[in-house]
């Protein structure tokens, strides 16, 4: 049905920095569970502003070394100097670090974008490929139901593409709970000759209250017949479990059958939900 069919399929998880030693040695124990399945590579997050950069650069060291796995820096620019974004590209450089997830991030609040020296991902992904050449495959953000802030879903596409020229080599989308959001974003993608691999972000379900809080902010749709199944469980974990892992485990047949090049977990440091839908959708035999 799309172009997406052409490559072969990627799978990744992704992580956050933790606060703690305690929580790091889990978080190593948890990345450990998943290279058992040979991933694609990892991908750790990036407090906007530089908030967790030298958790982000400790962990992903940490768990590339220990798993063996390729690991992936998210590096959000906004609220970092062109010089500190360059400093931690040789840094990552040096320690064999060979993929970045490129990204604007969120502002912190109070912060104008004016302020800020790198005020789109399209920027920072120039700004790597100018500094670093070749040496890191770059993927960006995509948004197939329109980044909040946009002013359209056109402006936004069009911004996507200002990435993929700027240099990317692939996306990962935000995640959402509607295929056919996905797959007319591919269409439209390829309408304006953008023809990278876009990899599905998959949000496994497992609390009600925070994804929906969660969803509001990075406009995510929580389909109604979903939302109104999900808050009739109330506190029962285990219904809601039950049911998430229901309605993505069949969203992810659909993706892939539909030609999607491979899938993007948001593990928030757990292996079990995402592991879960890898079982039910066999995917070490999906590659
Ligand atoms: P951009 O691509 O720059 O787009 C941001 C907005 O600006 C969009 O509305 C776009 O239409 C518009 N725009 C883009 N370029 C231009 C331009 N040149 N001129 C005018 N308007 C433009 N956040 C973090 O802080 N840390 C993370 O680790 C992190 N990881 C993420 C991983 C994934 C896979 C995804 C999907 C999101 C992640 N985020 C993370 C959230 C992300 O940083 C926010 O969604 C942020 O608001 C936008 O980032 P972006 O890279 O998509 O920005």
């Amino acid at each position: 049905m799309n172009t997406q069919n052409r490559f072969s399929r990627r799978y990744s998880f992704e992580f956050f920095p933790t606060k703690t030693d305690a929580g790091a040695e889990k978080l190593l124990a948890t990345a450990q569970t998943l290279a058992a399945y040979e991933p694609d590579f990892f991908s750790v997050t990036y407090g906007a502003g530089g908030s967790t950069r030298s958790r982000t650069v400790d962990t992903v060291l940490g768990i590339q070394q220990q798993s063996g796995v390729p690991t992936a820096p998210h590096l959000s620019c906004i609220g970092d100097s062109k010089q500190e974004v360059i400093d931690l590209l040789d840094h990552y450089r040096s320690n064999n670090i060979n993929r970045i997830v490129a990204l604007r991030g969120d502002l912190p609040s109070g912060m104008g974008l004016a302020s800020s020296e790198l005020r789109y991902a399209n920027e920072l992904v120039s700004l790597i490929r100018e500094h670093s050449g070749d040496h890191f495959e770059i993927e960006v953000a995509a948004y197939p139901e329109v980044h909040p802030q946009a002013n359209n879903f056109e402006s936004d596409l069009l911004n996507f593409k200002r990435k993929v020229e700027a240099g990317a080599d692939a996306a990962i989308t935000q995640y959402f709970f509607n295929a056919d959001s996905y797959f007319h974003f591919i269409e439209r993608c390829e309408s304006v000759g953008v023809d990278i691999p876009i990899m599905p972000g998959i949000m496994p379900i497992t609390n009600f209250s925070k994804l929906a809080r969660f969803s509001e902010s990075c406009g995510a749709e929580i389909p109604r017949w979903v939302r109104k199944q999900l808050e009739s469980y109330g506190d029962d974990i285990e219904s809601i479990q039950k049911f998430g892992e229901e309605v993505i485990t069949e969203m992810c047949e659909r993706l892939l059958d539909g030609g999607a090049p491979g899938l993007h977990f948001y593990t928030l440091n757990q292996a079990s939900p995402s592991l879960a839908l890898w079982d039910n959708l066999k995917l070490s035999e999906r590659r």
